[in-house]
Formats: structure tokens, sequence, C-alpha cells
């Protein structure tokens, strides 16, 4: 029985023995053909091996050409993403920014100042 528990290929048609091959492979169930292959069929489904989950996804979870899916390319973008300079930097949005950060706003200040006394 134990046989049958050999790492294979999951990609349909494919069912290539993966014992033999790196654990990375052997674990994901994929050979190294099909995890960098732009469409397989798992399951009856047409999928895309994605390089940053190590796992199968729908086309729709990738842009066109990408082997890393969009929510992790979204996610590593949004890290590098400077805040952007605002078409409207009025008082309100000074102000805002300023509640963001570290200063304490001149009203709060005041306030706690009177209270003080
Ligand atoms: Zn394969
Ligand atoms: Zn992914």
């Amino acid at each position: 029985a134990s046989q049958s528990q050999q790492p294979r290929c999951q990609v349909e048609g494919c069912g290539v023995d993966l014992s033999g091959g790196k654990t990375y492979y052997c674990r994901h169930k994929v050979c190294l053909e099909h995890s960098k292959a732009p469409l397989v069929v798992v399951a009856g489904i047409e999928q895309r091996f994605c390089q940053q989950c190590s796992r199968f996804h729908q086309l729709p979870e990738f842009d066109q050409g990408k082997r890393s899916c969009r929510r992790r390319l979204a996610g590593h973008n949004e890290r590098r993403r400077k805040p952007p300079p605002g078409p409207m930097s009025t008082r309100y949005g000074r102000l805002a920014a300023s509640f963001n950060g570290k200063k304490v706003p001149h009203v709060t200040y005041h306030r706690m100042h009177t209270f003080a006394v």
C-alpha cells in the first residue's frame, strides 16, 4: 500500500514520480516543469503554480505572465510605496498628517496645558 503514497506531480496528464526529486517539488506535488508552466490543469481546473505561496491558484489570481499571485505582489508594493503627494494639500490634510505623526497637535497640547493649570 505504501507504494501508492509516492509523491507525483498533481498536474493532470503528468503524474511524474517525484520521489527521487528535490524535497520542494516532492512536498508541493509538482514537477519542475509544471511549477514554471503558465497554465496547467489540476483537479479539472486551469491553474498556475504560485512561486510565492508554493501552491496552485486559479488564473484570475495572477497578472498576465506573472508567476506570483497578485495578492503577494500587492503586499510587496504596498510596503515599498510612499504616501502619494495629495492633490489637495489643504490645511485639513496637514492636520491629519500631524495626527498620524509623532508631533502632538497644537490644539491638544493647548488643552492639556489648560487642564494642568
Ligand atoms: Zn508535472
Ligand atoms: Zn500566491
